[in-house]
């Protein structure tokens, strides 16, 4: 080695963290490059919503997702390429109608909740008693909802502080003696496109059959009974839940050239709901994260940390695809450098929430050590590689439900962000299909992705070694 290396590489060792953005300028720029003139990632997303379709857990359509995820990893040139055995929910809809009967006879637009149990066979006839809140349910008492048919009807907050309606309203009106549960849809905004989306029962607790129904019909039941009417609703859904299916987890990866132990670790949800195509929730996050590791490898780059990309099954009911990866991972937990999830569409990206917001304390409601201000600093420089295709913005808190039970132990997370202007709108419907996908909003996650996966897997430190 003649002096001048040994003296560079030196200095390349010492330089400081503001370096960063100097160092992966040149790499950056080329994988910014290969991700905007991308098309196989948007036709791989095209073959999936179209040809497969959605991917409700214990479906065919999800079993042949899997085989089919695993092949195109493999034709990528990605390595180690597992799919790893996984028990999932095996929930089935069947027919399912909801009808108003009076003053007018209307049938209602409806989605029944996922996991939700069934009528009878004749359906459940009840009069409806509206709920703004939880504390309107318990100010009726047992006396007003017992043998009703409750209809939660909240002001919309947004998903986080709204969706707990959807998840735990059952129960809740099933404690009172209620005989059935209906909510208004997950959604600002609305056109007749109800939502569907998993309720959780409480142990102990009598199942109600469940269902959304659209904001509008929500807004017309609560207009009729405001004048005084009683409403009176007739709900019919064959729902089943048969014993827990195989499924599994995708896995494949570039394996790192001098740490191959040491991984970043990205990815989405390759299950879905039984209604639209699964497109933005999260066909998108598993072919945005996929292509992404898949530019790097095109392009010859060898990371010195391993990039490994996940397809996780059973998000949507259950998250035991990512229990069952965090498994699998075992104490090899603390070599998992990052853990990046896509779970929230393919719109305008922002930039990503990392971390427990650059300091103080411990990520709220989890165990999760926080991640220093160093660390995040160090994120936002990497960010700055992505101004020039407007993202890389980083905020406090990221995360997401597949990568939990990694941040759990320690493991600094990231969440995609994105301008999420019609997210909520479209997940869960007969909407989330594929024309939604603004082929250059999808060329933009991948490139986010691809240059935050690569100079995570590549540079000199451990965000979670950073103090
Ligand atoms: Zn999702």
């Amino acid at each position: 080695m003649n002096k001048r290396i040994t003296v560079f590489l030196l200095l390349a060792t010492v330089a400081p963290a503001a370096d960063i953005t100097t160092q992966y300028k040149a790499i950056s720029q080329k994988l910014i490059n290969a991700a905007l003139e991308d098309t196989e990632g948007m036709a791989r997303l095209e073959f999936l919503c179209d040809r497969i379709g959605n991917r409700v857990t214990g479906s065919v359509n999800l079993q042949r997702a899997i085989t089919w995820a695993a092949a195109e990893m493999k034709k990528a040139g990605l390595e180690n390429i597992q799919t790893q055995p996984v028990k999932v929910p095996h929930w089935i809809r069947g027919k399912e109608s909801a009808t108003l009967l009076g003053p007018v006879t209307k049938s209602l637009t409806m989605m029944g909740l996922g996991l939700s149990v069934g009528t009878p066979k004749e359906g459940i006839t009840a009069d409806v008693v509206i709920a703004t809140s939880f504390e309107d349910l318990t100010a009726m008492g047992r006396e007003k909802v017992a043998g009703k048919i409750v209809l939660f009807n909240p002001e919309w907050k947004g998903y986080g502080p709204t969706v707990t309606y959807r998840t735990t309203g059952a129960s809740k009106a099933a404690e009172l003696g209620a005989v059935a549960m209906l909510v208004r849809s997950m959604t600002g905004t609305s056109l007749q496109s109800p939502h569907t989306g998993t309720l959780q029962y409480a142990e102990g607790t009598k199942k109600i059959p469940a269902a959304a129904v659209s904001v509008e019909d929500a807004a017309l039941i609560a207009r009729i009974a405001r004048g005084g009417t009683q409403v009176r609703v007739h709900l019919m859904m064959e729902a089943v839940q048969l014993p827990d299916a195989d499924s599994h987890n995708v896995i494949g990866e570039i394996r790192g050239s001098e740490l191959p132990n040491e991984v970043v670790v990205l990815g989405g949800h390759i299950d879905s709901w039984d209604v639209g195509q699964g497109a933005n929730d999260d066909g998108s996050g598993i072919m945005a994260t996929f292509q992404a590791v898949a530019l790097i490898k095109n392009l010859g780059l060898k990371p010195r940390r391993t990039i490994r990309v996940v397809f996780w099954t059973a998000e949507e009911n259950s998250g035991s695809g990512a229990k069952a990866y965090r498994e699998l991972v075992g104490a090899a937990v603390k070599d998992h450098v990052a853990a990046i999830e896509m779970d929230g569409g393919a719109e305008k990206p922002l930039g990503f929430g990392f971390g427990s917001g650059g300091g103080a304390g411990r990520r709220r409601g989890s165990g999760a050590p926080a991640t220093s201000q160093a660390a995040f600093d160090r994120v936002t420089e990497i960010g700055k590689l992505l101004e020039g295709i407007d993202c890389g913005k980083i905020t406090p808190g990221g995360g997401g439900a597949d990568i939990s039970p990694l941040i759990t132990d320690g493991v600094p997370g990231f969440g995609v962000a994105t301008s999420g202007a019609h997210y909520n709108d479209w997940h869960h419907t007969q909407a989330d299909t594929f024309d939604k996908i603004v082929p250059r909003d999808f060329q933009l996650n991948v490139a986010q992705l691809a240059v935050m996966s690569y100079v995570l897997a590549d540079m000199p430190e451990r965000l979670d070694q950073m103090k």
